[in-house]
């Protein structure tokens, strides 16, 4: 599964980025809960995350932490059931005031009633990665893969230390 998106070294100046879920036909209760499982879950085992929240609270970072709200967010997620014209699954379109400074996002999820929840889950994995500032790794093994590896789309140490490099 191919998720296109630039890569940003843009940081945000911010401890809690929101993000919300656009109100449409797609947004059901199955696939928030899929979403929020990106950003709170727990562990899959030692080193390996489900959740970009659990994860960061491992680093002695200034990285900020991710929050999903019912209003209108810092990063608007957008779950449509049409095709890319890139023929991506997702992409992360990111926004400064400042140079360097990312201040809002939108995500777009296409395909959406083609993906299973873990697909989902992995693309969001991915995506919010982009969110944080990561760009694309040439390890197929990482999350940050372009092609995301289906069996191993967890966040890692390497994704880690690459946050920390960038927020200190
Ligand atoms: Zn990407």
């Amino acid at each position: 599964m191919s998720a296109g998106s630039f890569a940003y070294a843009d940081v945000w100046q911010t401890d809690i980025i929101t993000i919300s879920i656009v109100d449409n036909n797609y947004n059901t209760e199955s696939r928030i809960n899929s979403i929020q499982y990106t950003i709170t879950g727990e562990n899959i085992h030692k080193e390996k995350y489900a959740g970009w929240n659990q994860a960061l609270r491992t680093l002695n970072s200034t990285a900020p932490k991710l929050k999903l709200v019912e209003e209108k967010g810092d990063v608007q997620i957008k779950l449509v059931n049409y095709k890319s014209v890139k023929k991506h699954s997702g992409d992360t379109k990111l926004e400064s005031n400042y140079p360097g400074v990312t201040s809002k996002g939108t995500i777009t999820i296409y395909n959406i009633n083609d993906l299973s929840s873990a697909e989902l889950q992995m693309l969001m994995r991915h995506e919010l990665g982009h969110v944080l500032g990561l760009g694309h790794s040439i390890n197929a093994t990482d999350l940050m893969h372009p092609t995301i590896p289906y069996y191993d789309s967890y966040i890692s140490q390497a994704n880690l230390i690459e946050i920390k490099s960038m927020y200190g």
